[in-house]
């Protein structure tokens, strides 16, 4: 599909989407047990913070220069969110700033959001799984050869030693647009980081050009990093059947073209069995389900500005809702 009518069909469901919100959210907000909420805030499961934690992580807060307990943590390991765990930082890419805060000059990848912060002129760093407050982000200052300098409150983060890290694994599915599955898959129990990317076509490095154009093969598609000792791949995937439509065949509601095709990428046979048998459920209850199982190929990661999309412009996805089906 042309990138235009792409943009265009995706402004006017935005519109109906938002009509539609006009006259629900007021009948929502009588309910506290309305499927938005749960879909949206419950399934997350987020550490309870302290006041002084929640000063920074959640109203965006910055702890006193020089005070943080990170800021010459020398030690190997993995620095994850304080709110939700996830992994954010690697001890290998910190750095001596000087600057009294803990400096990093990359992430792990998918892991940060940014935004353009609240005083117009700096770029506010976000964990991309939970939206939970970090720091800023500042570029061009060459301190590191990578020329980027993350910095970033200790208190928003918990240092994990190496060798007590979880090991985590990998899942990719494709189900339409892939903001919005992101925007839901990355809010599952147990998700550790999410990117979205493009997946089994026959060229190499695609752009988000070509994969509208519908030449390449590719399926707009997310890769979820998760911890299997807190969800298993197969309550991910009965998560992901529900939050598309998989009977739609090359398109998933307003989004038409085989890259917004229904598919599990599996990456081992153990995968491949548990989307079999998740399919066959759905058929004998009656789906015609349309999705492709085929083995993960390259993924490649989409431009930057597709990743956390939502969080990022702090848009409401319009093309996925949780229905269940299992
Ligand atoms: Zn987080």
């Amino acid at each position: 599909m042309e990138q235009s009518t792409l943009t265009l069909n995706k402004i006017i469901l935005a519109a109906v989407a938002a009509v539609l919100l006009i006259v629900i959210i007021p009948l929502a907000m009588k309910s506290k047990d309305n499927t938005v909420e749960k879909t949206e805030k419950a399934s997350m499961t987020l550490n309870k913070l302290t006041p002084e934690e929640e000063r920074v992580i959640i109203h965006k807060g910055t702890e006193r220069a020089f005070t943080g307990e990170y800021e010459h943590n020398k030690e190997a390991g993995t620095y994850i969110c304080r709110q939700c765990n996830a992994a954010l930082y690697s001890s290998e890419d910190k750095f001596e700033s000087g600057c009294g805060w803990p400096s990093f000059d990359d992430e792990i990848p998918g892991a940060v959001a940014r935004k353009l912060d609240a005083d117009g002129s700096r770029t506010e760093i976000l964990c991309a799984s939970c939206g939970g407050h970090l720091g800023h982000v500042f570029e061009g200052e060459h301190l590191t050869d990578k020329n980027i300098r993350h910095c970033v409150n200790s208190i928003s983060m918990k240092f994990i030693p190496k060798g007590q890290e979880v090991t985590t694994e990998k899942a990719y599915f494709a189900g339409g647009c892939f903001w919005g599955t992101e925007h839901l898959l990355k809010r599952f129990p147990g998700v550790v980081s999410t990117r979205v990317g493009y997946m089994n076509g026959h060229t190499k490095n695609p752009t988000y050009k070509q994969v509208c154009e519908g030449n390449t093969g590719h399926a707009e598609a997310n890769e979820i990093v998760f911890d299997p000792t807190k969800t298993s791949y197969e309550d991910l995937a009965k998560y992901f059947f529900e939050i598309h439509d998989p009977t739609q065949v090359n398109r998933q509601g307003p989004d038409i073209g085989e890259q917004y095709r229904s598919a599990v990428f599996y990456t081992d046979e153990k995968q491949k069995q548990i989307a079999e048998k998740l399919v066959d459920q759905l058929k004998a209850k009656g789906y015609k389900v349309a999705t492709e199982l085929a083995k993960a190929d390259t993924f490649y990661e989409a431009e930057q500005y597709h990743q956390d999309y939502y969080t990022y412009t702090g848009k409401e996805p319009y093309c996925h809702v949780y229905q269940k089906r299992f």
